[in-house]
């Protein structure tokens, strides 16, 4: 492949932990691929190391009052092109050159911006799952309007997208996720009120940011997984389910209607999705090693008990309620991992948070993006005053904490 046939890459999230991993995958195949722009929330001297070690011309900084000292200070190298805000990412999004847009910003902030890429006709390799489960109506739309591909990076989509090519969608029963079980999958029931943020961050087989890393520990990230598949794949609730399966070695198994499943195995790394995003066309060598099958190893899928993941069932039940009960969910799910993750609220009362805001913000189906924005922020607004009261009652019961 010649220097001029590279595929051209943005990265929003660069600093976090699927852009480390996305950083390996470039920084492996320079022959492919080309680092164009990169983005994150704040932290302009990791951004200008990036920008510096893979020769980027764009940096954009999401923080306007970070951006503004980056730009005073001259953190950044002096042949790159400073962004700032929202509108930053948004710019970075449309460069006319880029080629695919990933975006793994933690949370809905890249929902612009992804929604800017597709409308741009960029191939938009989506990680950040919160943007289907906020918005999934509008970005499929967008995806659609613009001929635009839309990649699944997160490892269980990219498995079912590879275990879904060439079959036709009739044929397909139920799409299967699989779930570790993440840091507590063992813990005894009538201790995990006492679970502590490095308990919920001890993460049994990925190496991740904290709150996708507290999502895993309430099962909450497969619960949203749930729902951008439904997305993804155009599958009915009934479609989709999860089961445990302790190894992360097993993404995805697709049943089709015979009975027939296919499943697809990887060891837990996210440079394989990661890569199959950026270079979808065809498989190159892979960055980390593929298993080793002349080592013993075993594989176990168990039910999930509902009894321990809460926010599980939440989210089964938001899926089946369709309309804006999903952003719902995701909104209050982000205040109270966020309070959790500040020590603010306790790891039981995420669950009480999510359920309180479902049965507070009324539900409907949407028709235009700015009713699930004003949604999206009741719902954060609702979570919050929850997160308060949750504060405060924890103060007023336990003194001595
Ligand atoms: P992380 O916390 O490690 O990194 C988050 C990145 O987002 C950082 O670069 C941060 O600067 C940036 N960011 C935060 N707020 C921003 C804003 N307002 N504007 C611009 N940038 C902002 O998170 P992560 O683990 O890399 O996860 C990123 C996304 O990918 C999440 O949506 C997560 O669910 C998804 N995902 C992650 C993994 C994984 O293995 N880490 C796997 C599947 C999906
Ligand atoms: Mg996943």
């Amino acid at each position: 492949m010649s220097l001029r046939s590279r595929r051209r890459v943005v990265l929003l999230g660069a600093t976090g932990s699927i852009g480390e991993s996305a950083l390996r995958v470039i920084a492996a195949h320079p022959d492919k691929l080309e680092l164009i722009g990169i983005a994150s929330r704040s932290n302009a001297s990791r951004l200008a190391a990036i920008a510096s070690s893979h020769r980027v011309r764009h940096v954009a900084i999401a923080d306007e009052a970070a951006a503004k000292l980056a730009a005073e200070e001259g953190s950044v190298p002096r042949d790159t092109i400073l962004h700032a805000g929202e509108r930053g990412l948004i710019e970075l999004a449309t460069l006319p050159e880029a080629d695919v847009v990933l975006v793994a910003v933690v949370g809905t902030a890249g929902l612009a911006p992804a929604l800017a890429a597709l409308a741009a006709g960029k191939d938009l390799a989506l990680a950040s799952k919160e943007i289907l489960v906020l918005a999934g109506k509008f970005v499929m739309e967008a995806a659609r309007r613009s001929g635009a591909r839309l990649l699944p990076v997160d490892s269980e989509h990219a498995a079912v997208a590879q275990c879904l090519s060439g079959h036709p969608r009739n044929d397909v029963a139920r799409v299967i996720l699989t779930a570790s079980g993440g840091a507590f999958r063992d813990f005894p029931l009538e201790k995990l009120s006492q679970v502590t943020r490095a308990d919920a961050l001890r993460h049994p087989n990925w190496s991740m940011g904290p709150k996708i890393t507290v999502d895993s520990a309430t099962l909450a990230n497969k619960g949203l997984e749930l729902i951008e598949a439904q997305w993804l794949f155009g599958l009915k609730p009934g479609q989709c389910a999860a089961v445990i399966h302790s190894q992360s070695i097993v993404h995805c198994l697709v049943e089709f209607v015979d009975g027939v499943m296919l499943a697809q195995l990887s060891p837990p790394s996210m440079t394989f999705p990661i890569q199959r995003a950026l270079l979808p066309d065809s498989a190159t060598r892979g960055v980390d090693h593929a298993l080793d099958l002349m080592k013993q190893f075993s594989l176990d899928f168990k039910p999930v008990d509902e009894s321990r993941y809460p926010l599980y069932r939440l989210a089964r039940k938001t899926m089946e309620a369709g309309g804006v009960t999903p952003a719902i969910f995701n909104a209050s799910n982000e205040v109270a991992v966020e309070a959790f993750l500040d020590g603010r609220i306790d790891f039981l009362a995420i669950s009480d948070v999510v359920d309180h805001t479902l049965q507070n913000v009324p539900s409907f189906e949407p028709t235009d993006l700015p009713s699930v924005l004003a949604i999206d922020a009741e719902a954060r607004s609702i979570a919050a005053e929850r997160c308060r009261r949750s504060a405060g009652s924890r103060i007023t019961s336990s003194p001595s904490r």
